[in-house]
């Protein structure tokens, strides 16, 4: 039974600055296609995935509010703007590989995507098709790694597998401290009180309220993303 995949719907959230890379541009089509790559691999298998994009690699809400007097609610509703392009651009990706694929917003933008409409989301994944979710949670104030969590628990997937740019949660910074060590599992309680600022807190709550297992991995090596929606031990595991 040892090559039965662990989980058999996931959210993969990608964080918009693993979708740079190291490019000047904002997106890096090398990144989109190999998320693209392992991606179709695991539906194969019948894996059920659904992600949540982030757009930190176009525009940040809190940063912009912060340095140029914009107000935060608008400065974050041009962050979930921004995340619906890296939506598009990794739906594009995705289908000219050819694997079907949804986007949905967590705002009306009609002609640009569907609506968030959890049944729908759901009956899509049913069907073999991969889901984006896009514009977060739909409010200001909240993260992407939030909505990782808030529709992670309501399509009833089982996992939150967040990609980014690091091998995992370290119990101290790593590029601070050049002893910091990686860690295999870490507790919810652990990541909160220590403050090791790999997932704000409103969305490791969620998770820990739902009992939803967190993994943090690198997206930049390959075959790391197969592995990790196959439930092969990667990163860090967050859990109770
Ligand atoms: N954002 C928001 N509400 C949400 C999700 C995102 O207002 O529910 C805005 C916020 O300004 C954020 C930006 O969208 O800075 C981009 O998302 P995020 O920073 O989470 O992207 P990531 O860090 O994953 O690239």
């Amino acid at each position: 039974e040892s090559n039965k995949p662990r989980w058999r719907r996931v959210l993969l959230k990608v964080s918009g600055e693993a979708l740079a890379g190291d490019q000047a541009q904002n997106i890096d089509p090398k990144i989109t296609m190999a998320i693209a790559r392992e991606v179709a691999a695991v539906t194969r298998l019948g894996i059920e995935v659904a992600l949540v994009v982030g757009g930190g690699n176009i525009f940040r809400g809190a940063s912009w509010a912060g340095s140029s007097g914009l107000d935060r609610s608008s400065a974050d509703y041009i962050g979930m703007l921004a995340t619906v392009m890296n939506a598009i651009f990794l739906q594009a990706t995705m289908e000219s590989i050819g694997i079907p694929t949804r986007v949905q917003t967590a705002f009306r933008m009609s002609e640009v995507a569907e609506p968030y409409i959890r049944r729908r989301a759901i009956r899509h994944l049913e069907k073999g098709r991969v889901v984006i979710f896009a514009a977060g949670t739909g409010n200001p104030f909240f993260t992407t790694d939030t909505a990782a969590s808030l529709r992670c628990a309501e399509i009833n997937a089982e996992v939150v597998l967040k990609a980014t740019n690091v091998d995992g949660v370290f119990d101290d910074d790593p590029k601070r401290n050049p002893q910091a060590r990686l860690l295999d599992t870490v507790t919810y309680q652990d990541v909160i009180t220590k403050d090791l600022s790999v997932m704000d807190l409103t969305a490791v709550t969620l998770c820990q309220e739902n009992n939803i297992p967190v993994v943090v991995f690198n997206l930049n090596k390959p075959g790391n993303i197969e592995k990790a929606i196959k439930g092969e031990r990667v990163g860090t595991l967050i859990g109770a």
